[in-house]
């Protein structure tokens, strides 16, 4: 199944990709974890994006879409995959279509106001890339799945983290019209327990 996952940065994308990957048995492509790892590795795709990142705009179209299909052409794409973080606009989702036609998009919801809580007690991991809130951690610098340590995000920071939901609106959100009207959009309310959000985004797959 090839699938695309769709929401405001903070709706859970990376954890519910996560736990669909696994129960579809399609490989999780995150294409901001793309981006941090070109960053880490100093590559020229992650010179190129870093700046973007960092002040929480979007890396311009045609690096994105050139990475993405990379990936896509690879073996393990074949049976299908699971897109967390794409397309991002219109243009991403127009070149998308013409690389390989996606069968469900999952939009999931969740209130602006809700969104800030969540990023900036956010924390993942280095290693496992785990998703973790401060809220649940008994300690907020080490990972409690694998024992190493965790990181706040540059671009979980509060000034950053309005600019990208207010990118997200204006760029991404339009995204949700043009997969309304080819009837392959399932919308899921994020506001809710993980395990929960989980069962609804298989229900809606069925
Ligand atoms: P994420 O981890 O999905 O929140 O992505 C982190 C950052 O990576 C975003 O704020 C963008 O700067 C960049 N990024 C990830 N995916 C895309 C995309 N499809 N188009 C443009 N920029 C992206």
């Amino acid at each position: 199944m090839k699938l695309i996952f769709l929401g405001p940065p903070g709706a859970g994308k990376g954890t519910q990709a996560t736990g669909v990957s696994t129960s579809l048995n399609v490989p999780h492509l995150s294409t901001g974890d793309m981006f941090r790892a070109a960053i880490k590795n100093e590559t020229p795709t992650g010179l190129k994006a870093k700046s973007y990142m960092d002040k929480g705009q979007l890396v311009p179209d045609s690096v994105v879409i050139d990475m993405v299909r990379e990936r896509l052409a690879m073996d393990d794409c074949k049976g299908g995959y699971l897109l967390d973080g794409f397309p991002r606009t219109v243009e991403q989702a127009k070149a998308l279509d013409e690389i390989s036609t996606p069968d469900a998009v999952i939009n999931i919801e969740v209130p602006d106001e809700k969104l800030m809580s969540r990023l900036t007690g956010r924390r993942v991991c280095g290693k496992c890339q785990g998703t973790f809130h401060i809220t649940k951690l008994a300690n907020e610098k080490t990972c409690p799945v694998c024992g190493a340590d965790l990181i706040h995000r540059d671009d979980d920071k509060p000034e950053t983290i309005s600019n990208r939901l207010r990118v997200y609106h204006e760029q991404t959100a339009p995204l949700i019209g043009y997969y309304q009207g080819n009837g392959k959009l399932r919308t899921v309310d994020g506001d809710n327990r993980p395990e929960d959000v989980l069962k609804a985004i298989l229900a809606s797959l069925e």
